[in-house]
């Protein structure tokens, strides 16, 4: 059977630089946007003329930050918990035969910046450095089938813990958003209500945890039935967002 060799067309740039804290599926925290800044050779605006009548776009990429990490045929969906099996073609693991994602993102942006064509999304679950395979319109009467049946997954996983933060935390996130990071607590927020810590994980012992967003460490810990983001520093030599901004 042939095989097939395919290039990306462009790249992500995300506050995501690992996977941890990346929401599970894409549309499910608007804030998280990204760059997708296209590859020289694709660089021309002629190739997306008509796209920005659409709200919204799928995106074909490759799972790279797992792709070497092979597959197999059952896995473990951490919406039923993480100890359910189910077969690997009837989830969205990244760990598949062919690492090839599919997400449905907000079309907010395309612009030339420096001669490189960028396209701002929004609602991502992509890790920084995605490559893109392939970009389609999404559209809504062939795309949105209001009668399929969910199987496993009904509907947008419930929003599980209120976030608070401490008042060093809320200090230096607002300088954040001074800096560099406008919206960093409306991101930091929703990001966390939808609670990235493993599923296996117990809720009586408090646990600290480390999310990387940019070049900023956030630190936060369960407490109460309550998330506490207790602080937020910059990791020194970082490179921390890119501009879609000339
Ligand atoms: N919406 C896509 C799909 O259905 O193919 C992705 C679903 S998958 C469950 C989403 C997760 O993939 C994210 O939470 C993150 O952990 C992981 N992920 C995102 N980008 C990745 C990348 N470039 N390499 C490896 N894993 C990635």
């Amino acid at each position: 059977m042939p095989s097939f060799t395919f290039k990306p067309i462009g790249h992500i740039h995300s506050c995501f630089k690992e996977k941890f804290g990346i929401p599970r599926q894409p549309g499910l925290v608007r804030e998280a946007t990204a760059i997708l800044e296209m590859a020289p050779e694709f660089s021309t605006m002629e190739a997306f003329r008509g796209l920005t009548e659409f709200s919204h776009i799928w995106l074909l990429f490759v799972f790279h930050g797992t792709s070497g990490q092979g597959w197999k045929p059952t896995v473990r969906p951490p919406r039923l918990g993480g100890n359910v099996r189910v077969g690997v073609f009837a989830s969205r693991s990244p760990f598949r035969p062919n690492a090839i994602g599919q997400s449905v993102l907000e079309l907010i942006e395309v612009q030339s910046v420096k001669g490189r064509i960028q396209l701002l999304l929004g609602g991502i679950d992509l890790l920084d450095g995605t490559p893109v395979l392939d970009i389609k319109p999404y559209l809504p009467y062939v795309d949105a089938i209001s009668e399929a049946e969910n199987g496993y997954a009904p509907s947008r996983p419930e929003t599980r813990w209120p976030v608070y933060f401490t008042s060093e935390s809320e200090q230096s996130c607002r300088q954040a958003e001074l800096d560099l990071y406008p919206g960093l607590k409306a991101l930091i927020t929703n990001l966390l209500s939808l609670d990235p810590r493993p599923r296996y994980r117990d809720d009586k012992t408090p646990q600290n945890y480390g999310m990387r967003l940019w070049d900023l460490n956030i630190k936060f810990r369960l407490r109460d039935g309550k998330i506490e983001v207790t602080s937020i520093r910059t990791i020194p030599n970082e490179n921390c967002r890119i501009s879609n901004k000339e």
